[in-house]
């Protein structure tokens, strides 16, 4: 059923504000929301984008008690660093809230009441286990005791984690609490039950024939959990911490967190705007909701359910979840640290946001569980980002300020051949596959679409040879008019990109942008496809480099770092000394192509000040001693006599020099660079290196023998 929405209500899956996310969370649902909002915002939509931490449940209250603090705390803390990783990787929410605000609990409690006065809810008491010390009611996890079945001293109240049993806390032995070691005890607790078998008949009509043509994963999870046969779920609990349930005699109650966390969705677009009611009261509204696999039956079935008993609001128009993102092979697991947190990825690998983006896209679980490798990260950001996009953008560029003057040349419209042709028509048939899969939640299939136009883009230039034409100039002066052509629409094919790679990758597109010269509303989708969207005669901007190779020793450190299991938060192993050093000598996107090794020159970066300049304390100093670093092959430790101190310095030359060659070298040392580990030793400055065209480095030093400690400016 195609209906024709007015707007669109794009909701991703609420962060759990116990711990940081990782990139799984990444890939389950952010992304792809992110994806699907900015492709709907350039098509000038009427959009609006809701997230926030989820704050409440007992796993924060347990939490707090563990370490002393209050679950305000706990919470405060997460949803920073959580609000911040999103922040950084640009997933561009219209609002990230927090279900511990006012708004939401005055929401979720008016909800609540509205269910309660239809009489919807069963009132039922029953015994539960409760810890007297600790004066709680015990969640089954929070129980352990020997396993009946296979006698592990460490079962816990719903599971036994050796033998794999499912269990309940009456059948375990010897019984006690996680919390205080006491033995729990029964005791009477009333709770509200929502019926949702009432709901069943509804359900299986609206999911099953009426949204079939949602994901297979998803239709499949709700038909089995259909098929099974839904029952009453309590939907509140006993606890000091969440929304308190809002009837008399319920005191010490609050609200069951998957009965108030979905509501975080409505609460966060009241908070961000005053017409919220257009977006969750309208029939005109398209509600999608993207979430990872494990939270399938609150978003299909419960809330859902929850929502048609209330009547006031729209339903799910679709929620594509997703599968979950292994790593390495292995599931993700957050007690065992196995797993890739985005804060410390955005510290490992700054200026790198979109080839996370870009690789977790590439390889998401839109249909399966799929599996993220340090390797995969870097031969698709080395053989797809650099050599194939970032590699089109850099030729383009660079011949263009070589052979048409740094400006858009003219398109000779007599001399154009079928080959140019063919490329211009690829524009629009690649904005209509793009557009074709977003719309049906096939982003890796989408974002293929763009990498394979930027390779046919390679193709063409390699077929047209513009720098050939170039030599034969000056008998050939006719020939400017196929350099003309060919770059004119190399470069009307890089503003395509921009524009189709732009819901991806947005720091990438930012570039674009500025080199140039454009204003962001160049970016409007309705602009793909076109062959004329730069000007002739203007004038564009140096090439900026839009993606730098990933060296052997950045992965390796980090699967290093991974299977340590050590969790130093922002500073990661990473041997970025190595790295930055290549970077400030020039580095240059891998040159696939060796034809084109004469128009490459080293790019250059955004122009600083002189105060940008002034922070970095450069020395002249010795090398005293050199030593290769235990199972690093590139790596060398050097001790630098500074006059005022000796330091130690890792050093990624050992490819390039023996050790016992450069006692007594001069050299260049950035003095205040931060210190970094790297192999277990402690590198305190970097030392500055040339590239030549080879790929061999060179030490930079002053002409004459100068006193150790020598400042340069
Ligand atoms: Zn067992």
């Amino acid at each position: 059923m195609k209906k024709d929405f007015k707007r669109l209500l794009v909701t991703a899956a609420l962060p759990y504000a116990n711990g940081p996310v990782h990139i799984g969370h990444l890939a389950g649902c952010y992304l792809p929301s992110d994806i699907y909002v900015r492709y709907q915002r350039s098509r000038q939509k009427d959009i609006k984008f809701v997230c926030g931490s989820d704050e409440h449940g007992v796993p924060i209250t347990i939490r707090a008690m563990k370490e002393g603090i209050t679950p305000q705390e706990v919470v405060n803390k997460y949803h920073e660093i959580i609000k911040e990783s999103f922040r950084n990787m640009g997933i561009s929410f219209d609002i990230y809230s927090r279900t511990s605000n006012p708004v939401h609990h005055q929401t979720s409690a008016d909800f609540f009441r509205n269910l309660y006065d239809k009489g919807l809810f069963e009132e039922k008491e029953t015994e539960q286990y409760y810890d007297e010390k600790a004066q709680v009611f015990l969640a089954d996890r929070y129980i352990t005791g020997t396993c009946p079945v296979c006698a592990n001293p460490n079962a816990y109240g719903d599971q036994c984690e050796k033998c794999g049993s499912t269990l309940s806390p009456e059948q375990l032995i010897n019984p006690k609490s996680t919390l205080s070691d006491a033995v729990p005890v029964k005791k009477l607790t009333k709770h509200w039950y929502f019926p949702l078998q009432q709901y069943e008949d509804w359900l299986k009509k609206w999911l099953l024939e009426e949204h079939s043509d949602w994901k297979n994963n998803v239709i499949g999870q709700c038909k089995s959990w259909l098929d099974s046969g839904l029952q009453s779920r309590a939907m509140t609990r006993d606890s000091h911490w969440g929304v308190k349930v809002p009837i008399e005699g319920a005191e010490g109650k609050v609200l069951y967190v998957w009965f108030d966390a979905p509501i975080g969705y409505i609460s966060a677009t009241k908070e961000l705007t005053q017409q919220w009611g257009d977006y969750w009261c309208s029939e005109d509204t398209k509600l999608v909701h993207f979430i990872g696999k494990d939270n399938i039956v609150f978003h299909c079935i419960i809330f859902p359910a929850m929502l048609k008993a209330h009547g006031n609001f729209v339903l799910p128009e679709n929620v594509p979840a997703n599968e979950f993102l292994n790593i390495e092979g292995e599931k993700v697991s957050t007690s065992r640290n196995w797993a890739v947190w985005v804060h410390e990825y955005i510290a490992d690998f700054p200026g790198c946001e979109d080839v996370l983006r870009y690789v977790l896209c590439a390889n998401a679980p839109e249909t399966k569980d799929n599996d993220f490798t340090w390797k995969d990260f870097q031969d698709r950001n080395n053989s797809e980002l650099v050599a194939i996009f970032g590699n089109f953008v850099n030729r383009t560029w660079v011949l263009m300020h070589k052979l048409c003057m740094g400006k858009v040349p003219k398109l000779h419209e007599e001399k154009l051949d079928d080959t140019d042709r063919q490329m211009m028509a690829e524009f629009s048939i690649a904005k209509a596959k793009v557009e074709e899969s977003i719309e049906q939640f096939k982003f890796r299939e989408a974002l293929f679409e763009v990498i394979d136009l930027a390779r046919k883009g390679n193709k063409y230039l390699q077929e047209k040879e513009p720098w050939i034409l170039a030599k034969n100039l000056a008998s050939n002066p006719e020939n400017q008019e196929g350099i003309d052509n060919c770059l004119h629409i190399c470069l009307q094919l890089c503003a395509n990109l921009s524009i189709l790679i732009n819901p991806f990758l947005p720091f990438t597109a930012k570039k674009l942008i500025y080199m140039m010269k454009v204003v962001e509303k160049m970016l409007d989708w309705e602009n793909a496809g076109k062959t004329k969207l730069l000007s002739v005669g203007y004038s564009l901007r140096e090439p900026q480099l839009l993606f730098r190779k990933i060296e052997d020793e950045e992965v390796a450190a980090q699967v290093e770092k991974l299977k340590a299991g050590t969790r130093e938060s922002g500073v990661g192993s990473l041997e970025s000394g190595v790295n930055s050093q290549k970077e400030r000598v020039g580095s240059r996107e891998s040159g696939v192509n060796s034809q084109i090794q004469v128009e490459e020159k080293a790019l250059l970066k955004p122009e600083i000040v002189y105060d940008d300049f002034a922070k970095i304390d450069l020395k002249v100093g010795t090398i005293i001693a050199a030593e290769k670093v235990a199972k690093a092959d590139k790596l060398l430790k050097l001790e630098i006599d500074l006059g005022f101190e000796t330091r130690t310095i890792v050093s990624g030359i050992a490819l390039h020099y023996n050790p016992e060659d450069i006692i007594g070298r001069q050299v260049v040392v950035v003095v205040n660079l931060a210190p970094r580990k790297m192999k277990g030793v402690e590198s305190r400055g970097m030392i500055l290196m040339a590239e030549d065209a080879a790929g061999k480095l060179h030490f930079v030093k002053p002409e004459e023998k100068v006193n150790p400690g020598a400042g340069i400016s």
